[in-house]
């Protein structure tokens, strides 16, 4: 049987618009897909494990890694840098699985670039003002952290027209919906190329 790769799908939209909590619903009820666990150099929030939200490491040892390509992208983010390592991707996708990659913007430009068959998605807030609701109600930031966050927001959201989908998280129920819903659509179109041949 001919190997098939596995597609990529990359999630963005502006940081406290729901990402995090709809991807954890999403992957309870997928397990066909993989979800590319990021390194930062961000420090764990409470209740966040290493190896499981991300892989938190000094920024010595992410300049390192940058040095030797051994990054698919990587970005400086608020003072942070957060980069997808290339290994468990591209070995990933060779075996046919499908991956989910959860990155901001200018990563996910790369990434398009690299990979135009990836499948984008981009989360919207409702609103300006419940985004900030949101992300001050998460209470993970301090308050010079937040602005560096919300002076990114409209940039970001000028970009999401780039994306394929674009999901507004409204009611958390519904934007899982959509986001099933276009994760259904484009798995079937994998399973009818296969099935076609
Ligand atoms: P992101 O991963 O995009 O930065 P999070 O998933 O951490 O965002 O969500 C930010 C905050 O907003 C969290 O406190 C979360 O509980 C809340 N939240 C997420 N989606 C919704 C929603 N649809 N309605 C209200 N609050 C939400
Ligand atoms: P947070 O600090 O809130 O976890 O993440 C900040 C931003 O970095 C979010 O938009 C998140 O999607 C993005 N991010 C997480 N991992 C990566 C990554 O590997 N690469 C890039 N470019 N962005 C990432």
């Amino acid at each position: 049987m001919e190997n098939k790769n596995g597609k990529l799908f990359i999630i963005t939209g502006p940081s406290g618009v729901g990402k995090g909590t709809i991807l954890k619903k999403f992957f309870e009820s997928n397990h066909n897909i993989i979800y590319s666990i990021s390194e930062t150099t961000r420090k764990p929030r409470p209740g966040e494990v290493h190896g499981v939200n991300y892989f938190f490491v000094e920024k010595e040892d992410f300049e390192k890694s940058i040095k030797n390509d051994e990054f698919l992208e990587w970005a400086k983010y608020s003072d942070n840098y957060y980069g997808t390592k290339k290994n468990f991707v591209l070995k990933a996708l060779s075996q046919g699985a499908d991956v989910l990659l959860e990155i901001e913007t200018q990563g996910a430009k790369k990434i398009m670039e690299k990979f135009p068959d990836c499948i984008t998605i981009f989360f919207t807030p409702p609103n300006l003002d419940e985004l900030e609701k949101r992300l001050r109600g998460r209470k993970t930031e301090d308050e010079e952290a937040i602005q560096k966050r919300l002076h990114q927001v409209k940039q970001e959201l000028t970009l999401a027209p780039l994306y394929k989908y674009s999901i507004e998280n409204d009611k958390i129920e519904d934007a899982l919906e959509k986001l099933q819903a276009v994760y259904n659509k484009e798995k079937d179109i994998q399973i009818l190329k296969q099935d076609g041949k």
